[in-house]
């Protein structure tokens, strides 16, 4: 399946997950844009690493997500956007009536109404040409509850939300949008986790990641971010031009338990 001629646009994708999605977009031939609110060199050499391997246009863009201005300005910035991968996220960990209250709010602005905003200025382009799909990175955590991650799963949930309304408001334009519930993969905010849960359950490195993290991930085994990539591409192609308003698990079976 070719996206050659398409744009897609991919919110915090320096690292992770949404480099990994960036990465099988412009496997299948799509120009990408990577972002995040850094402006380093090696964010570019990231871009420049995509355009080379791949052969197709790839840039970096600066945007603050966390900035609803940001947020349009790296759509406009882009030019064209075809494809919409809401992907930016951040996580903090504390219980109820001690969550801070700047994190709460910095994690809504960042995992959810990003999505908003991109989608908002996104949508006009996309229903010019009668072709588009936006694509929110939620989360097993979009789906189900876990104590201590009060704004990060009140954030996912939210984007599901906002994505069946997205589908719904753009039904029948030729634009589609889902959610993709990831579970468990192993990338930097992830691997930030361990060794404060090494240290909470006095296990080493190995036995956290067996029997705390996948616990629930019924595979036993971390998602990739090659398979959330490859559902990206999926959901971009003509076999899902009928699958809208959805929420995809790439979870090893969590949400099914
Ligand atoms: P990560 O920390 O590797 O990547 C997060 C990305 O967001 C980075 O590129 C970072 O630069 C970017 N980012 C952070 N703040 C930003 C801001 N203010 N503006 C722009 N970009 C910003 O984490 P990840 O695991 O790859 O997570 C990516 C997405 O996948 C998140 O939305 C996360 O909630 C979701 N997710 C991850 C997992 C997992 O197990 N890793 C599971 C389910 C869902």
């Amino acid at each position: 399946m070719s996206l050659k001629g398409k744009t897609a646009v991919v919110t915090g994708s320096n690292s992770g997950i949404g480099l990994g999605v960036a990465r099988e977009l412009a496997r299948a031939g799509a120009d990408v844009v990577l972002n995040s609110f850094t402006d380093r060199d090696e964010d570019h050499a990231l871009a420049a690493g995509i355009a080379t391997e791949f052969g197709v246009e790839a840039r970096y863009i600066r945007a603050d997500m966390s900035d609803g201005a940001d947020c349009r300005a790296l759509i406009e910035k882009a030019g064209a956007c075809d494809i919409l991968v809401n992907n930016a996220g951040i996580q903090h960990v504390a219980p109820v009536d001690e969550f801070p209250v700047d994190k709460w709010n910095l994690i809504l602005a960042i995992n959810l109404s990003s999505a908003f905003h991109t989608a908002a200025a996104a949508l006009p382009g996309m229903r010019a040409k009668g072709w588009g799909r936006v694509i929110n990175i939620a989360s097993a955590h979009g789906l189900t509850a876990s104590p201590f991650k009060s704004a990060y799963i009140a954030a996912k949930h939210g984007v599901v939300g906002l994505s069946k309304t997205i589908a719904l408001e753009t039904a029948g334009q030729g634009i589609t949008c889902n959610a993709i519930c990831p579970g468990y993969v192993l990338t930097p905010l992830v691997e930030a986790q361990i060794p404060d849960q090494m240290k909470v359950h006095g296990m080493d490195r190995e036995t956290v990641i067996r029997e705390v993290m996948l616990l629930r991930q019924p595979s036993r085994q971390f998602a990739t971010t090659e398979q959330i990539g490859g559902t990206c591409v999926f959901l971009s192609s003509p076999a899902a031009d009928q699958i809208t308003g959805t929420t995809i698990s790439v979870d090893g079976g969590w949400t099914a338990l």
